[in-house]
């Protein structure tokens, strides 16, 4: 609560600094008398932050530092005499100025509401910004600055006079708030400083041009373009901002200073002429820099369409990978997908001389178990069988559905005795589970099991499955519930494992 306390007081003293350091920057670069009117009144700007990050604190914020900022220079020479006076027109400047920043600070938040991030990435909705943000609340307050400056003897009451200087108030508080507001997002987000490390460079390159313009050639401020251009497209808008910034605060004050190939006698014409050459080229950038914000925008979000689009494609991949390898009922690979597998491991068992064991196994008589339980018995089996014959193998072996009630196991580096090994236990598990369908006495399924190993002579795999599904069948004529090896029965010697 304490740290919050303190956080606000900080804010609260940074922002009124910043307003006053705003305004007085603004008066001493440049003003035109009679009226000590600023040419760009970047308080205004200041103000609509100090409005829009402290609310009500912020209101009263902008009255103290505009009361403080502006009064002291409403007169010069004899105040001492009408320091009263002085202090009421002070104060109703500041009330005006609080008015500009209450008006400001509410159309921001309005199209904030509305357009959320969006605000700052569309170009169209930028003239909404230069018209709600910066000029409405620049055109309300005009008048009632000019009447209290006509009502003060601040400045003439002619005609072209007033016209003249409700022109140069206009643009001089639009401006403040067209340069800045655009910054408001980076400063919400903390991003500011950094924006501004990373252009800093950049910006002193805006020197050279203007030196050149001021002191050696006239009209050569258009050399300041092609840099602005890049600074533009490349940092976009915070760092657009910064340098119109940099570039318009030089121009004044140079320009009210006498510098450059101005007539002197013209000087107010000439400082209008800078605060419309500011006006224009902002609100080109500013554009420009907005458009640039959408195309990155609109990149972001086709990379994360694309890359969401890669995602579920691969994930569908995956799936139809599955589909197309997997055996829908028992989850095992079907007889595809172990073909594959089963082709290369016997190319390598031969090229590497290893053994190699692939057995056959049939499920005896399941088309009375179909018959008698029902085919989803059947189907609950078959899956039953599958899950025996996984546990009953190791990591590189390989079972799958052959078809129908069949399925096939690659042994890859196993003899024929330890095939037969696997085989028997497999054989064995399956006769002992137990099978209760709904309503009906537990039954046990068998199966009978051929098995074959690798020989020199086999140079496909079909070799190799003929050997097995024979043996599968001799296990068959001898009974069932048993395991044959084609090995053995190639040389006329049967082996054979039935239950005890
Ligand atoms: P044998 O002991 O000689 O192998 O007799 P069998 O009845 O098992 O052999 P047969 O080839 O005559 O019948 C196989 C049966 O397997 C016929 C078929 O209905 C059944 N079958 C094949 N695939 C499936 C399946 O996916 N689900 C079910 N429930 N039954 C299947
Ligand atoms: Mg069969
Ligand atoms: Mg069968």
């Amino acid at each position: 609560m304490r740290k919050n306390c303190n956080s606000l007081h900080i804010r609260i003293g940074i922002f009124l600094l910043l307003y006053l350091l705003a305004g007085e920057l603004s008066i001493q670069l440049g003003t035109i008398n009679p009226g000590n009117m600023a040419i760009v009144w970047l308080a205004a700007g200041i103000g609509l932050f100090a409005v829009l990050q402290l609310k009500k604190i912020g209101i009263a914020l902008v009255f103290v530092g505009s009361f403080i900022v502006n009064t002291p220079h409403v007169f010069h020479g004899d105040w001492q005499h009408q320091i009263g006076r002085i202090a009421v027109i002070g104060l109703i400047f500041a009330l005006i100025d609080t008015l500009q920043s209450f008006i400001a600070a509410r159309a921001y938040t309005q199209l904030d509401q509305a357009h959320g991030t969006q605000l700052w990435t569309r170009p169209i909705l930028l003239p909404k910004v230069w018209l709600e943000v910066c000029l409405v609340p620049s055109m309300l307050t005009m008048p009632l600055f000019i009447i209290l400056m006509i009502c003060s003897g601040l400045i003439p009451s002619d005609t072209s006079s007033i016209l003249l200087r409700s022109t140069i108030l206009l643009l001089a508080d639009t401006s403040g708030l067209l340069l800045l507001s655009p910054l408001y997002p980076y400063l919400k987000a903390g991003t500011l400083l950094k924006e501004l490390r990373r252009v800093f460079w950049y910006l002193t390159a805006t020197l050279p041009p203007i030196l050149i313009n001021y002191f050696l050639l006239d009209r050569m401020l258009v050399l300041l373009l092609p840099l602005m251009l890049f600074i533009t497209v490349r940092f976009k808008m915070a760092a657009t901002n910064f340098a119109l910034l940099v570039v318009t605060q030089l121009c004044i004050g140079l320009t009210a200073k006498g510098y450059g190939f101005w007539a002197p006698q013209n000087l107010v014409i000439s400082l209008l002429q800078i605060q419309v050459f500011t006006f224009s080229i902002a609100l080109a950038l500013q554009y420009l820099a907005q458009t640039q914000m959408q195309i990155t925008h609109h990149k972001e979000l086709l990379e994360i369409e694309v890359q969401s689009r890669t995602e579920s494609l691969a994930a569908l991949n995956a799936e139809l990978t599955t589909l197309a390898t997997t055996d829908e009922l028992t989850q095992l690979p079907n007889r595809r997908e172990w073909q594959l597998k089963a082709s290369q491991a016997i190319l390598q068992a031969r090229r590497y001389q290893k053994e190699l064991s692939v057995m056959m196994i049939d499920v005896d008589h399941f088309k009375k178990v179909n018959d008698q339980y029902g085919h989803l018995t059947g189907d609950m089996i078959l899956k039953e069988i599958a899950k025996i014959c996984q546990q009953n193998i190791r990591g590189p072996d390989s079972a799958a559905r052959w078809g129908g009630e069949e399925f096939v196991i690659l042994l890859p580096e196993t003899d024929h005795h330890q095939a037969l090994v696997v085989a028997e236990k497999i054989r064995l598990s399956i006769a002992q589970s137990q099978h209760t369908p709904k309503g009906k006495a537990p039954f046990h399924t068998t199966v009978s099991i051929g098995i074959t190993s690798l020989m020199p002579s086999d140079s496909t795999l079909d070799e190799v499955l003929s050997r097995a599904d024979q043996a599968m069948y001799a296990a068959k004529s001898a009974g069932r519930n048993c395991v044959q090896s084609a090995q053995f029965m190639s040389s006329n010697y049967l082996s054979q494992s039935k239950p005890s």
